[in-house]
């Protein structure tokens, strides 16, 4: 077996996954480990979190397995949560650590502010996703006003009791398809107010051209995360819409020859929460399999820095 081995330059983690994960770890060094909980994945990666697991952090789903949580810590993860978590957390006197990404804290606003003005939401994006839940959850209004929806045909059946609403849309969506969604949307309710195309995030745009940027040159596609990270399996699927075989892994253990049989030309990239050495451990595999040095594609990744939550910076 032998093929090309295509890398994309822009891939990995985000500003906004590195800041949850610094946010965790400075935790872990402030208050030791005895005290430090996270709400929910801090991040959709199973080795981001099996790592901050090891090094002490504890992963609750619910704030009633914080046992005796009065001056525990609990962090809120990168996807946010409603503010009914916050309001429950300060109720327990947790000590309350948000590692919300903030570009996530901008759609919470829009949502939050909308309430106030008596306007209807509609959010676009996966029901049930943890961002969602959390941004649905800033809504201090009747819940019938508050409507999740994904595709144009959502739209279709889409009923508004108002004529003031306005869209928001998860950070993590395809691009594509989500245009399709707001332009429907648009058609329908003329008089809806939003972005003027979606609030996916610059992390999100940037990876999703780099995976068309690959899928263009190759004939197999890598994605490197983890099966409910959002943000990976949109690249895959970006990749399997222009035509081209792909796989969601989360690690090297993933690659099998079945998977490799007839690619002469593979791409490797990895989505907004996956540490690199998972892709360097991919890489390796390859190369063992009869890949060729690695070829970068794409634009130069844009490095961004967000600034740790006061108290932790
Ligand atoms: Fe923030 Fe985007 Fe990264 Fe999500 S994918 S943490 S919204 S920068």
């Amino acid at each position: 077996m032998s093929f090309k081995v295509y890398l994309a330059r822009t891939r990995g983690f985000c500003a906004g996954v590195e800041r949850a994960i610094a946010v965790v770890n400075r935790a872990l060094e402030k208050y030791g480990t005895q005290k430090v909980y996270v709400l929910h994945e801090v991040v959709h990666n199973k080795h981001v979190v099996a790592d901050l697991a090891s090094r002490g952090a504890h992963f609750v789903e619910h704030l009633s397995q914080i046992p005796n949580p009065e001056d525990k810590v609990v962090i809120f993860s990168a996807h946010g949560v409603g503010t009914k978590t916050v309001e429950a957390a300060n109720a327990l006197k947790l000590i309350v650590i948000d590692a919300t990404c903030p570009l996530v804290n901008r759609v919470h606003f829009k949502v939050s502010r909308a309430a106030k003005e008596q306007k209807e939401v509609v959010i676009i994006g996966h029901t049930g996703h943890q961002e969602v839940v959390g941004t649905v959850g800033q809504y201090d209004g009747p819940e019938e006003k508050v409507h999740v929806i994904l595709t144009p045909q959502d739209v279709e059946k889409l009923d508004l009791v108002s004529n003031k609403a306005i869209f928001a849309t998860q950070t993590t969506l395809s691009i594509d398809e989500t245009a399709l969604t707001v332009k429907a949307l648009k058609e329908k309710f003329s008089f809806i107010e939003g972005p003027k195309n979606d609030d996916t995030c610059f992390a999100t745009q940037n990876r999703q051209a780099a995976v068309k940027t690959l899928a263009q040159e190759c004939d197999l596609v890598i994605v490197a995360g983890s099966k409910n990270s959002s943000n990976s399996k949109r690249l895959s699927e970006v990749a399997l819409s222009m035509g081209v075989r792909s796989y969601l892994i989360d690690d090297c253990e993933g690659i099998s020859d079945e998977m490799l049989a007839g690619a002469t030309k593979v791409g490797v990239t990895a989505g907004a929460s996956v540490p690199e050495y998972i892709v360097q451990d991919i890489l390796k595999v390859l190369a063992q399999k009869g890949g060729s040095e690695v070829i970068l594609t794409g634009d130069e990744q844009i490095h961004r820095v967000f600034p740790l939550p006061d108290g932790l910076d």
